[in-house]
């Protein structure tokens, strides 16, 4: 079936989103066509508002749209504690166990099998925060699988030269999972049961 230029247009953009299939994309496409007009408009507008507007903190990397974020500004934060993050979303996900540290969030996706080799991500930054001297306890929470394995050695090895512990979330976490999908008790159980690498 042949569909008009701009409908084959919105579903395609639909379906680079994650988790969105062509059945999905094409049921959303004419979800926005049928709602109210001033509902797609809205939507339109969060994303370039969005996209506009959000930044990663130029300190800790997570997102933002006063920078530092509201996270590097409170005062009340353990700086002793640093959490290592994949993304944004996996520090939403630490945020709700409770966790009080502070974050350095990679913001890049590192994949064994990918082109990005480990040397293409610059962790000077984290190294120079590690060298201040605030940091006591480096705590890697990257994501319990391959990929997460190999980055976490990469950085603990990176990190050892300094005078910090090292851990990285225990046990509870299932392996192959997502820090982002683990519900809060799981990783709550992880954090506190960390160990050393
Ligand atoms: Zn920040």
């Amino acid at each position: 079936m042949r569909l008009t230029r701009s409908l084959e247009n919105l579903i395609e953009q639909l379906q680079k989103l994650p988790t969105i299939g062509p059945k999905t994309a094409q049921r959303l496409a004419l979800h926005l066509l049928k709602a109210p007009e001033s509902q797609a408009q809205a939507l339109a507008e969060a994303i370039v508002q969005a996209r506009d507007t959000v930044r990663p903190c130029s300190q800790c990397g997570y997102l933002t749209e006063t920078d530092p974020c509201v996270i590097c500004r409170d005062l009340s934060r353990d700086r002793a504690l640093l959490c290592v993050a994949e993304e944004a979303s996996d520090v939403m996900a630490i945020e709700r166990s409770g966790y009080r540290g502070r974050y350095y969030v990679i913001n890049k996706e590192f994949k064994l099998m990918g082109d990005r080799s480990l040397e293409d991500l610059d962790f000077t930054p984290l190294l120079s925060q590690i060298s201040s001297g605030e940091v006591r306890e480096l705590i890697l929470a990257l994501n319990p699988d391959i990929d997460g394995e190999v980055l976490s050695r990469y950085i603990a090895s990176l990190a050892s030269s300094y005078p910090v512990r090292i851990t990285r979330l225990a046990h509870g976490l299932p392996v192959g999972g997502d820090i982002e999908y683990t519900d809060e008790i799981t990783l709550r159980k992880a954090i506190e049961g960390r160990k050393e690498i």
